[in-house]
């Protein structure tokens, strides 16, 4: 069992010819510091580009950093040679060994390390039945007649029977429909919680990270915007990129005037509640960052919303109204049996609403973690 720990990790690639001048200069990892505690999972997301891939490569052995500490366990292995270093890896294209039955595709590194049969037989038993229902049916056949999601399960059961102290996974289901895609998630999920390896998922897809990480971090060019959990992320966000990143439908965001202890949107106004009058005292101009489900609708004190389309969910019991407000396109949740009307006369549920300085990314104010108990 593994603790990873990144100590301000740089890394600069040679500018390829074809980016642009601000690219060039960028780092792609830029003064990276993260904690990957034992037996966990952490998930990267972030736009393409950010620098998700390089940092797994880093934490493999596969990228150097320039600057900066790897440690595993305490122990430096900035240095250490990828293979030295105990990772497993699955990547987007799974790269088994097509005309390998799955099982030779696990049994593989056992011949290349020259392990006896009955090693290499125990281990693939035990293998599979951790992994579940079906897998020695799977790793029964030849490789190319599995289908994409039974490829991706082989990948991985070749990379846990070498027993890593770190799984590394890259984009491992992007190349899967969206349905298999969510079976095969879950299925990653459970083993992963069976092996208790300590796991970094890498995906650009919120959901997926959110869905497979204990903790989350969030890149943007280069930098680890923020990392946390999912309740962090949501309810604290650092800044406006992490803030319209995480979550869906993604948060409006208006910009708003304060004034007499009203909030004035164009010509309109809210009253606010003095503790948060007080705490955005000597602004005049912030942002307003609203979640669809963070407002209170058909009230009389509301300011009118323009309702562009209804979108109705049966399974969630409710229906977004799309819209615009103050010209800030704005969703927000209403029950699932509102009548189509043009306007809605909404107010933010103040405890729900986060505010972001006028221009810079900062968040001023946001709701923390609600307490469950
Ligand atoms: P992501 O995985 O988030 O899409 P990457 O880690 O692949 O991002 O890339 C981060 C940045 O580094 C990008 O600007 C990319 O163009 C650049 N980059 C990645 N690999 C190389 C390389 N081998 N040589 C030069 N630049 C690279």
């Amino acid at each position: 069992m593994v603790r990873v720990e990144l100590k301000h990790v740089t890394r600069k690639y040679q500018a390829a010819t074809e980016v642009s001048e601000e690219d060039a200069k960028r780092p792609a990892l830029d003064d990276v510091n993260m904690v990957i505690e034992d037996g966990s999972i952490v998930s990267i997301v972030g736009p393409s580009g950010c620098g998700k891939s390089t940092l797994l490569k880093t934490i493999a052995g596969l990228e150097y950093a320039d600057s900066g500490q790897i440690l595993y366990n305490q122990v430096d292995v900035t240095q250490i040679e990828p293979g030295q270093r105990g990772v497993g890896m699955v990547f987007q294209d799974y790269a088994l060994y097509p005309t390998m039955k799955g099982k030779g595709n696990l049994h593989y590194y056992f011949e290349v390390h020259q392990r006896t049969e009955a090693e290499m037989e125990q281990r693939t038993r035990e293998i599979a039945q951790i992994m579940g229902v079906g897998f020695d049916l799977l790793i029964g056949q030849k490789t190319d007649t599995l289908s994409g999601g039974e490829q991706q399960r082989v990948a991985i059961g070749r990379c846990i029977v070498r027993d890593p102290y770190v799984f590394l996974m890259d984009e491992p289901i992007s190349n899967l429909d969206a349905k298999l895609r969510e079976r095969t998630r879950i299925e990653i999920k459970k083993m992963l919680r069976k092996f208790k390896v300590t796991t970094v998922y890498v995906t650009h897809d919120q959901q997926e990270a959110i869905f497979m990480g204990d903790r989350i971090a969030v890149m943007r060019k280069g930098k680890v915007e923020q990392y946390g959990t999912f309740d962090d992320l949501y309810f604290t966000p650092a800044n406006l990129f992490v803030a319209t990143f995480i979550g869906t439908p993604p948060m409006s965001v208006m910009p708003v005037v304060v004034a007499g202890g009203r909030l004035m949107i164009e010509q309109s106004g809210w009253t606010l509640p003095a503790e948060i009058a007080a705490a955005l005292s000597g602004r005049s101009q912030v942002r307003l960052g609203m979640r669809a489900e963070g407002w209170n609708i058909d009230t009389p004190d509301g300011i009118p919303m323009e309702v562009r389309y209804i979108e109705r969910i049966p399974t969630e019991q409710a229906a977004f109204a799309h819209g615009t407000l103050g010209g800030v396109s704005v969703t927000v949740i209403i029950p699932l049996d509102h009548p189509d009307v043009p306007t809605l006369r909404v107010i933010p549920k103040w405890d729900q609403a986060y505010f972001f300085d006028a221009t810079a990314e900062t968040a001023l104010r946001t709701p923390g973690v609600p307490e469950l108990f």
